[in-house]
């Protein structure tokens, strides 16, 4: 099973692996630079080659890089997309060090521009990032399920396969590889019954967007009621998703082979009981 969870980054990637080995993960995810901020720490490449060579030797993978908050690509402000996207382009070139890494970003807030606008800004954005990049990312860009509080994009199923369908109109088709990130907290929030109706949820996500799409996990638990568009996450079995949802869920055979990424509101130890938790549930 490929499971982890949501980690520093502070100590660079080896730390990370090595605290991910520590809790019993052999996947993890990070924020590419402070999550309400844009600075990156600088790049460290002889930390990136012994990662490489940590990686392999203890079989963790992929790692999952999750862009900042800030970063909103359906921005109605040119300052913001233009931030978005200076994020984003050196976000992936960083990541080009990374072999298999993923990159997992917030499909963004259209702020009352309506949808049809925020998502051609989407691809558009996504589009200049990779004439700038000057070639294909290596690293499978995810658009993350989303609660749908405020202004969010990617509330619905449909709405993700717009994003893809307009980012490879205008980007060109395989000038990225682009999948989507199933946040468990976000769907049930966003009124997607996961812990009522996995296959019939499922089965929705295959119709709308194809399940060759999605890629990745975030298991989260939620505090709220389903669709209520809060995005507040929960440990494991102590929401309203409930712990038989997520036997279900690790086990299900269209979601067993991916990676799972906890981003439950736990420490280390609380982490380290989660992952121990979910692969005991796993059969
Ligand atoms: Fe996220
Ligand atoms: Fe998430
Ligand atoms: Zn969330």
């Amino acid at each position: 099973m490929k499971i982890g969870c949501h980690l520093s980054s502070s100590g660079g990637y080896v730390a990370m692996g090595q605290t991910a080995v520590s809790i019993g993960a052999n996947v993890f995810q990070f924020f590419t630079r402070n999550p309400r901020g844009g600075a990156a720490r600088a790049p460290d490449a002889a930390d990136e080659a012994a990662f490489r060579r940590f990686a392999r030797e203890n079989a963790i993978g992929p790692v999952l890089a999750h862009a900042p908050y800030t970063l909103n690509a359906a921005g109605a402000d040119e300052r913001v997309r233009s931030f978005a996207s200076a994020v984003m382009l050196d976000d992936l070139k960083r990541l080009e060090a990374i072999p298999g890494a993923m990159y997992n970003f917030h499909p963004g807030s259209h702020v009352g521009q309506g949808a049809d606008k925020g998502i051609e800004l989407v691809a558009s954005l996504l589009a200049g990032v990779r004439d700038r990049f000057g070639d294909s990312p290596a690293t499978t860009v995810l658009f993350e399920t989303m609660s749908g509080k405020g202004s969010e994009l990617g509330r619905t199923f449909a709405e993700i396969r717009r994003l893809i369908d307009a980012a490879e109109a205008a980007a060109g088709k395989g000038a990225y590889n682009l999948g989507v990130c199933l946040d468990t907290c976000h769907v049930w929030d966003g009124g997607y019954d996961i812990a009522g109706d996995l296959d019939g949820v499922l089965a929705v996500f295959d119709r709308e967007i194809g399940i060759s799409r999605l890629k990745a996990v975030h298991a989260n638990d939620s505090m709220n009621p389903l669709g209520s568009h809060k995005d507040r996450h929960e440990k494991i079995g102590k929401g309203r998703i409930g712990i038989e949802a997520f036997r279900r869920i690790v086990n299900h055979p269209l979601l067993a082979d991916l990676p799972f990424y906890l981003e439950t509101p736990c420490d280390l130890q609380g982490y380290r009981e989660e992952i121990a938790l979910l692969k005991e549930m796993k059969k």
